[in-house]
């Protein structure tokens, strides 16, 4: 039975997965590395909670009472007791593998342990454990208090009660689960990060200013964000790093990032958590 959840990272994803948790009854124990992190990330939480009892979705009473189930800690020691943990640290398979080496020795030995990994594979993410039946990916769309797909991806040892533990989690916080199996973007952003670096691409080669390649999108297509806002919103720095994955891990020069992506992520302009990214924020 999962009453407490760790997540791993207090960063736009993990923060929203610690505050989703929260809203529906979980206990969270929310990590990060520094304590001005961990208090940007409970700022923003309470910042979407505010919003959602302005707009009638949740009431004053479930704020405080989510607000009250979260608990955050720079080290790991209170992982100990979690039930299931969720792994929201920056997109570096070199950092991911550290981490879950990490928790394999701090949490249970009968815990899941589930990645919330963009694109890197589960598979050799799990072999950096002694529980590879037990590791999982559990991707949430951003923002995630917003969004309802759950992906998830099973690497090539995972059980099928650990599937199940995690589907099952997945609806009590009320997402629709969708499956995919471990190939590189899985199936999220094999289509999505592609779209994106063809539009920087389109930027890049001057086919149009970003106000036009978004509007086409959003006007022509019918996306309710351009793909240059929405790589804004996601991070130039993750952008770049899953096409990274996606051109090595196929092979295919079709993946290679463009380089404005690169360059933008070489200046520091990350998108909105920077202030700055293909628009100014
Ligand atoms: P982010 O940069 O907003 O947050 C990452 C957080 O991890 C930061 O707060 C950082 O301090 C923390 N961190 C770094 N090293 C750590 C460590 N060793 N221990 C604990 N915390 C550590 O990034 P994000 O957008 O939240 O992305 C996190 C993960 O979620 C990535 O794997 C990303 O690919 C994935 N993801 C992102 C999106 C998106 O739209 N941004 C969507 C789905 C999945």
């Amino acid at each position: 039975m999962i009453k407490k959840l760790g997540v791993i990272g207090a960063g736009q994803m993990g923060a929203g997965i610690a505050q989703v948790a929260a809203m529906n009854g979980f206990s969270v124990v929310l990590n990060d590395i520094e304590k001005a992190f961990l208090e940007r990330g409970i700022q923003r939480i309470e910042k979407s909670l505010s919003s959602l009892v302005k707009k009638d979705r949740i009431t004053d009473n479930d704020r405080n009472a989510a607000l009250n189930r979260l608990q955050t800690t720079i080290g790991l020691e209170p992982f100990k007791d979690v039930d299931f943990v969720v792994e929201a640290v920056i997109e570096d398979e070199a950092l991911k593998l550290k981490v879950f080496g990490q928790l394999d020795g701090m949490c249970r030995p009968d815990i899941i342990l589930a990645t919330n990994t963009s694109s890197i594979p589960i598979t050799r993410i799990a072999a950096a454990t002694g529980r590879p039946e037990k590791v999982i990916g559990m991707h949430f769309m951003n923002p995630v208090p917003l969004m309802k797909l759950v992906e998830i991806i099973r690497g090539l040892a995972t059980s099928d009660e650990t599937y199940k533990v995690t589907e099952e989690l997945a609806m009590a916080m009320k997402k629709t689960p969708v499956t995919a199996n471990d190939f590189p973007g899985f199936i999220s952003n094999r289509i999505l990060m592609p779209m994106i670096n063809e539009a920087v691409f389109a930027l890049y080669e001057g086919v149009g200013t970003a106000e036009a390649i978004d509007s086409v999108m959003k006007l022509g297509m019918n996306h309710p964000m351009g793909p240059l806002a929405l790589a804004d919103l996601i991070g130039l720095d993750t952008c770049l790093a899953i096409m990274e994955v996606l051109h090595k891990g196929f092979g295919d020069d079709k993946y290679r990032p463009c380089p404005l992506l690169r360059k933008y992520v070489d200046a520091g302009y990350l998108g909105r958590k920077t202030g700055k990214g293909f628009y100014t924020y």
